[in-house]
């Protein structure tokens, strides 16, 4: 075990060591830049010190035993090849110390350039570049500003302070306008700063230098903004980042040399072709920083024709070789075309489907592989409507895309304007400076929310995310006056009453009126456009992906529809059943009186002719539905909420009663609707007097509703069709609770049945936690199980679902409490344990029952592959989610290696 043991304890590794599947060990940088070296592509030498070294330093608090000594190997063997060494007077080798870690991770330690220059060096280097003093200077202070920022945190306005006043003494705004006396005049002014923060002169031993800009690195780990940003991202706290010391090549010795980054394909739609920006004479975080105007890659053919078509074939070596579009970092020194960066690139969803299907085509991957690249939430994001032609109009700012869409209306900065203003019918966008709960029932009414603070777990974004609302939250170029009613943005002012459109999706704000267009993702689905016929390579790719994701699953979709227009719209999208038909909104509308005789009968006559009446009504609507889902299962949940949402609200009602007194007319009618109103008021209603429970305590209300099911059924069979009811009691704890209801429904059916071949299955859902745990006890009285799991949620978090998701959760986001809201994503530790207990126990106590979820979850990407995972039979979602659930529920399959985890 010598040779593992070494191994352990090898922390350093040249270029030539490693490749592009070391990125736990190298993180994703450094294993790209070993791919790239062993791929014989010019990358300037240098080498990685490993994750590991990061988790010992982090442990310990000290460097691990051995690592100096690596380190100094490694850079001995450096300078040998490159016939320098590090800091040199006379002709010094200098390096970058790169962080870089498995995932990109915003709030890590940057790149320090330019290590190992120092006052003796810095007069070699100018040497070394044929007497060129200015560039000589300008790398050195560039190498303090950059060491005293993110190496010894000295506040980086001080160092551009400093700048802009050298510059502004020159009557300048550009940088290349200063000379080599200017550059040295600011290296004094930056060694003073570093001085002034940090006690200390700025190092001039090169090693030093080094050693403290990688201890640094490592440090960067734990930074307060890294481990928020783990949190959220659910990245393991303790996987370490690597160090990058790599050889420098100089973008800024003159016009012949320069810096850029490029994509191997338009990263925004995914067209193949030339994209990326380059500046001449410019050092890397130039380019990023926005100091000077880039220019096209493409021009750089015109400047250097040789780097230029040598990148190109790069370029298409790199795609090849990763399959895969690539963003790239490079630098030209003098004529030489260096790359320093490469990685998988980053795309919009609708780039994420062309460039699979292209890739396809291109016999680069197979459909497995495709369908792998892309997933669910992109699709999501294509069935929104998008703004027309947005390129043709300029955003006014920028901020975060926090809940996606396209949104246009009028801008009002309070809840209450938001209210009247809908009220009237007109669109109104909300704008804030971030919103609280007393904004709820403004976001309610807006078509969009616009925040100038707040990110991603804001209050505004959660909100709007919960209701699926558009919304830009922490667009900071905005600068809103509530009081005044306007908000200043980019030298405008746009009051209350102005309309403005937001693209929850980019971020993007603009004035006016953009026009919005349908997605044509949703068009294919609905049908009115033919993949086969169009020249749309969105469409196709979309068409291509989930036909085969269509062949891969084993899980089924269902939908939840109430009507028979969601059901007809849901069979188009892919709907292979309904899952969840609820029947409360067949008690509302005209219907709501015989619900309220129903509820204040006295006598067992008047309840019963109440009943009579909403049977045929009743009959209707499960008709229409079975007829639509001719030949498919349906769903239908015997009626749930509690009965007071069927009453008018108390206090109205102890108005109306008393002022109708007050003038003496017949309150009897009135004073009974109030008491049962008082008697039925609950503290808590989620938990009271609902579903199961009501039925057992209304006679006949189930017995009228499974009569109804089934004579539906049988209307549908005798006039040629084929329906498949399933009778779902909700909110069941207790086996005793569905033995009763289904004693009595059993009988019904049987009656209604006869010999027509209606065959009606009763099941239950699983959403109380107590039946999740005696599941192989309910089991024995349901043929299915459909889990319920917003209930579940709610009562296996004790969360009010209507209440937190405003009150507290973008606190818990902000904390990092949990990454995603558990009503957004299955918490697979807690409700996902309940579901896996019921799933299990439930199917040993009767093998081939039924399993499903109905709920928001069932179109969750990531529930959808718990729920592949735990075995369920199908997941059931709202109409819009179906293609989502298909696409997801395929590449389940395809990423447990094609296994039925049955
Ligand atoms: P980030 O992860 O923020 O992209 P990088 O480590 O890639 O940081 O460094 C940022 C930029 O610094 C690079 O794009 C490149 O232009 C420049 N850079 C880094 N190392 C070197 C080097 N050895 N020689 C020249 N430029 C470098
Ligand atoms: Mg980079
Ligand atoms: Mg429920």
């Amino acid at each position: 075990m010598a040779a593992q043991e070494t191994d352990d304890h090898k922390y350093v590794y040249d270029f030539s060591e490693g490749n592009k599947d070391l990125k736990d060990l190298l993180g994703g940088k450094g294993a790209n830049l070993a791919e790239m070296t062993n791929l014989g592509l010019p990358v300037p030498p240098g080498f990685t010190i490993t994750t590991k070294a990061c988790q010992a330093y982090l442990a310990t608090g000290r460097e691990p035993d051995g690592l100096a000594g690596q380190i100094e190997a490694h850079l001995r063997a450096l300078e040998r090849e490159m016939g320098k060494r590090l800091g040199d007077p006379g002709d010094p080798l200098l390096v970058s110390v790169r962080s870089g870690a498995k995932f990109s991770m915003p709030g890590m330690m940057e790149t320090v350039l330019n290590v190992g220059l120092n006052d003796q060096s810095v007069v070699g280097l100018a040497a070394q570049a044929g007497q060129n003093d200015r560039f000589a200077w300008d790398s050195y202070r560039r190498l303090i500003q950059m060491f005293g920022k993110t190496v010894c945190e000295v506040p980086g306005e001080e160092f551009e302070h400093a700048l802009d006043e050298i510059k502004s003494a020159k009557g300048t705004h550009d940088d290349l306008d200063l000379d080599a006396d200017d550059l040295r005049g600011l290296v004094d002014a930056y060694k003073k700063i570093f001085l002034k923060h940090t006690g200390r002169e700025f190092p001039q031993q090169p090693r030093e230098q080094l050693d403290l800009a990688i201890r640094a690195v490592f440090e960067s780990w734990n930074a307060e903004r890294a481990i928020l940003y783990r949190r959220q991202e659910r990245i393991p706290a303790d996987l370490g980042t690597a160090v990058n010391v790599v050889t420098m090549v100089f973008g800024n010795l003159g016009p012949d040399s320069g810096t850029g980054v490029a994509f191997t394909r338009d990263p925004g739609s995914g067209a193949q072709g030339i994209y990326g920006d380059y500046l001449a004479n410019a050092q890397g975080e130039d380019v990023v920083a926005g100091i000077r105007n880039t220019v096209p890659l493409q021009e750089l053919e015109r400047l250097d024709k040789s780097s230029y078509d040598e990148l190109l074939s790069i370029m298409a070596r790199l795609e090849e070789h990763y399959r895969d579009l690539c963003d790239i970092e490079f630098t030209i020194e003098r004529g030489k075309l260096w790359m320093l960066q490469t990685r998988v690139g980053k795309r919009t969803a609708a780039a994420a489907f062309v460039i699979a299907g292209q890739l396809v085509d291109e016999g680069l991957i197979d459909l497995d592989e495709a369908l792998h690249r892309v997933n669910g939430a992109q699709l999501a994001q294509l069935m929104f409507p998008r703004f027309q032609l947005e390129h043709e109009f300029q955003p006014v700012a920028t901020g975060i895309g926090a809940s996606p869409g396209a949104a246009s209306g009028t801008v009002v900065f309070t809840s209450a304007r938001a209210v009247e203003l809908a009220a009237e019918g007109r669109s109104v966008i909300l704008v804030r400076r971030e919103t609280n709960p007393d904004d709820l029932n403004g976001m309610i009414a807006a078509k969009g929310i616009l925040t100038s603070r707040g990110g991603k777990t804001s209050h505004a974004a959660v909100v709007a995310r919960g209701m699926g609302k558009t919304c830009v939250s922490g667009a900071d170029e905005i600068d809103v006056n509530v009081p005044a009613k306007r908000f200043t943005v980019a030298g405008q002012t746009v009051a209350e009453g102005d309309v403005v459109s937001i693209d929850g999706t980019t971020g993007r704000v603009y004035l006016g009126e953009v026009p919005v267009m349908p997605s044509e993702v949703v068009q294919y689905f609905e049908g009115s456009l033919d993949p086969e016929h169009i020249d749309n390579a969105l469409v196709r790719a979309v068409h291509r992906i989930m036909t085969h994701a269509d062949g891969k699953r084993r899980l089924a979709v269902r939908t939840n529809a109430d009507t028979g227009a969601d059901a007809a719209r849901a069979r188009r999208f892919g709907a292979e059943g309904i899952g969840l038909c609820r029947t409360e909104h067949m008690f509302l509308g005209d219907r709501r009186e015989l619900v309220e005789r129903l509820i204040l009968a006295r006598a067992e006559g008047e309840r019963e002719a109440a009943l009579a009446a909403l049977l045929p009504l009743q009959r209707a609507d499960f008709e229409e539905i079975f007829r639509e889902m001719d030949g498919l299962p349906v769903t239908v949940r015997l009626i749930d909420p509690p009965l007071h949402e069927f009453l008018p609200p108390l206090e109205q009602l102890a108005v109306n009663v008393a002022v109708a007194q007050e003038r003496g007319e017949d309150v009897a009618k009135e004073e009974a609707l109030l008491a049962a109103v008082r008697r039925m008021h609950e503290e808590n209603p989620m938990l009271g007097l609902r579903g199961v429970r009501l039925g057992l305590v209304i006679p006949g209300l189930f017995a009228m509703q499974v009569r109804a099911i089934a004579e539906a059924a049988v209307a549908v069979v005798s006039a040629g069709g084929t329906a498949r009811p399933e009778i779902m009691v909700p909110l069941v704890g207790a086996v005793q609770e569905l033995e009763t209801v289904r004693a009595e429904a059993e009988k019904i059916i049987a009656d209604v049945v006869g010999d027509s071949g209606v065959e009606v299955l009763i099941g239950t859902m699983i959403e109380v936690p107590r039946a999740a745990l005696t599941a192989g006890q309910i089991a024995e009285a349901a043929e299915f199980f459909s889990f319920g799991t917003n209930d579940l949620t709610q009562m296996g978090w004790g969360f009010s679902r209507d209440d937190v998701e405003g009150a507290f959760f973008w606190r818990y986001l902000e904390l990092g409490i949990f990454g995603i809201s558990p009503f957004e994503s299955i918490d697979r530790d807690g409700v996902g344990r309940l579901v896996r207990i019921a799933a299990e126990e439930g199917r040993a106590a009767r093998p081939g029952l039924k399993l499903g979820v109905c709920g928001e979850h069932g179109g969750d990407p990531d529930s959808v592959h718990f729920f592949h995972e735990v075995g369920l039979d199908y997941v059931s979602c709202s109409p819009f989610r179906v293609p989502v659930a298909r696409l997801e529920a395929g590449r389940a399959v395809v990423e447990t290696g094609g296994s039925d985890s049955r």
